[in-house]
């Protein structure tokens, strides 16, 4: 079990290499580019990479990755409400993704998973993502203007055995971590916040069609709801410290399954939840008054979240939450997961 002094030491560790890059960090960052621009195009190297200029020059780059780590919240995901988000993020079926910033507990943060989760990444290879980093950003999105997005971050753990060391055992990687350190970037990619994109239409390219992506946003689903609940953890002064210069808010919130709805707080029954003829619904914001359009769903203004971008009436945040098979039928206009088998 990873304690929140040691949760918060990593979150440190990786915001004083990112700010400081060493040269084989620029190195390993700057061929990564370099690889993703000659597999998928100048145009995937650009949008993941956004906004570097040249993968010659990868340091400032690296350098704003370390800046978003040092405002990053701290959280500590437990290995049960892990699998309970692996689990959910397996089951549902997903017609149409938007992820709205109203979702995003902060505008930066630093996920640390008790247990590695294990995703595929685009060429079907097996990562151990360890951490999962964020920031709100704006872009210029695909000739839509210039849009709130996300940088979203994977992190793969060297100790965590997966399909990029075919000859892994403990310790294989330790001169990796020496240079690039534990938590190494694994995926990276910048995508719209508050705009529907259809999974099923033919944009495989689509950022929110990606298995991280939907990951993350089961994971921000899950800690809205009451499956969930968040506590601060308490941290030594020695801790405290050592890393007030690398973390701007030196706390760590732990995200754990919400036990009191559990039978005695047996840990056992939590474990798998039942999830047939559940459906999460996600949150999604809500007219207040009639409009006078066709009918779609309420976008905030960029500028005035409480008004919709496409026809000025008023609008309110519903937060997510999980409906079972007994509650009112849900509303067609909700976003609806099905938790099915
Ligand atoms: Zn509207």
């Amino acid at each position: 079990m990873t304690t929140a002094a040691e949760v918060i030491q990593q979150h440190a560790d990786l915001t004083k290499r990112w700010c400081e890059p060493n040269p084989r960090l620029s190195e390993y960052i700057g061929a990564f580019a370099e690889d993703v621009a000659q597999r998928r195009g100048i145009g995937g190297a650009v949008s993941m990479f956004y906004p570097m200029r040249s993968s010659r020059d990868p340091e400032p780059w690296v350098r704003l990755i370390g800046k978003g780590l040092f405002t990053a919240r701290t959280y500590q995901v437990t290995a049960e409400m892990c699998r309970v988000t692996t689990q959910a993020y397996r089951k549902t079926e997903r017609t149409s993704t938007v992820i709205s910033l109203d979702e995003l507990p902060t505008e930066s943060g630093f996920i640390w998973l008790d247990e590695a989760v294990m995703l595929h990444d685009r060429q079907g290879k097996r990562i151990g993502i360890r951490a999962v980093t964020w920031e709100v950003t704006s872009a210029e999105y695909r000739g839509k203007g210039v849009l709130s997005m996300v940088r979203l971050v994977t992190w793969a753990d060297t100790r965590v055995k997966d399909d990029y060391s075919p000859n892994w055992e403990p310790g294989v990687l330790k001169s990796s971590e020496k240079y690039i350190g534990r938590l190494q970037l694994q995926h990276v990619c910048v995508f719209p916040l508050d705009y529907a994109v259809d999974v099923s239409s033919s944009d495989n390219e689509s950022p929110l069609t990606d298995d991280h992506v939907a990951w993350f946003h089961a994971m921000l689903m899950l800690m809205a709801t009451d499956i969930s609940s968040t506590h601060n953890a308490g941290l030594p002064r020695s801790v405290l410290g050592d890393v007030k210069k690398l973390v701007k808010h030196p706390r760590v919130s732990v995200v754990d399954i919400h036990r009191t709805s559990q039978p005695h707080g047996n840990r056992n029954t939590s474990r798998v939840i039942e999830w047939t003829h559940r459906w999460l619904v996600q949150g999604h914001h809500r007219h207040l008054e009639s409009y006078e359009v066709t009918p779609h769903r309420a976008i905030p203004e960029r500028l005035d979240r409480g008004h919709c971008a496409i026809c000025e009436s008023r609008i309110t945040w519903v937060r997510p939450f999980v409906k079972g098979p007994d509650g009112a039928p849900v509303k067609s206009a909700d976003v609806v997961y099905r938790l099915s088998r």
